[in-house]
């Protein structure tokens, strides 16, 4: 009988950041094809002896496809497994819309966004109240295009606190177009390089300096830019806390 593919977040990439649920379909697995440019193989540590391990990173989707879905067919457990979350910058969609062409049924298990692990790598909030309720989770145009609604000019108005993704060796350009769109120069910036990783690094600095900051660290890939107000220091205390604020749970003091 067909049996389920199971699309798995492998989180950012410490192997203690993978949820119980996706690990036991590691675990469990006949086949296992992992996105191998920036999934730590050390989540893949405890899968069977014999289980078949392929590395997506050097396979197109046709590649792809043709191992999940005869496997599937024949009865094997496939996973495929996502760096962070597989429903950001995952590319799943194509790949379900094939295995439900071919009747092959599937299901998706969250991952830690790395969005999420590198805020965690610098104990910061991204909805402060008071400066920012909104995360807007994006990234420049490189050799792939954006939608022209979309471009980061555009996005910079609503001085939301920003996750730019997939865009660190664009930083001049980056801090250029924001101070261009109206942020102030000394609007506060992180880059999270490999967010959990052994060789994790975090440089703070602001529009102004981060281009200069990030040469000088030589980081060109696999990082998180986070911009905002929310890395600074001014917000206000929670109505959530607030001992004068009544909750479903908790009548405010007068
Ligand atoms: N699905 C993934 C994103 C894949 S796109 C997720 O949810 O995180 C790849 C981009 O994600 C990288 O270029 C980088 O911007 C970011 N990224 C992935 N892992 C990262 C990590 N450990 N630390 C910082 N950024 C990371």
């Amino acid at each position: 009988m067909t049996e389920k593919v199971h699309f798995v977040g492998a989180g950012p990439g410490a192997p203690d950041l993978i949820t119980y649920r996706a690990k036991k379909y590691i675990d469990d697995a006949d086949v296992i094809i992992y996105a191998g440019s920036l999934v730590n193989p050390a989540v893949l540590a405890d899968a069977k002896k014999d289980a078949k391990i392929y590395n997506s990173a050097e396979m197109d989707l046709e590649e792809v496809l043709n191992v999940m879905i005869p496997a599937a067919k024949a009865g094997k457990k496939v996973v495929r497994v996502h760096t962070g979350d597989p429903s950001i910058y995952g590319a799943i969609r194509e790949q379900m819309d094939r295995l439900d062409k071919a009747g092959v049924p599937y299901d998706d298990t969250p991952g830690v966004s790395s969005f999420c692990a590198s805020a965690a790598a610098i104990n910061k909030e991204f909805t402060l109240p008071g400066i920012s309720q909104t995360v807007i989770i994006t990234r420049m145009a490189g050799r792939t295009p954006m939608p022209s609604k979309e471009d980061l000019f555009g996005l910079a108005k609503h001085q939301a606190s920003m996750c730019i993704f997939l865009s660190v060796s664009y930083m001049n350009e980056l801090c250029h177009t924001l101070r261009e769109a109206g942020y102030p120069m000394d609007t506060p910036v992180a880059v999270v390089y490999k967010a959990s990783w052994p060789d994790q690094q975090i440089i703070v600095g602001n529009l102004t300096s981060m281009p200069e900051l990030v040469k000088a660290a030589g980081i060109t890939k696999t990082a998180m830019t986070m911009v905002g107000g929310f890395l600074g220091n001014k917000y206000e205390l929670s109505k959530l806390y607030d001992p004068h604020f009544t909750t479903m749970y908790r009548q405010g003091k007068e």
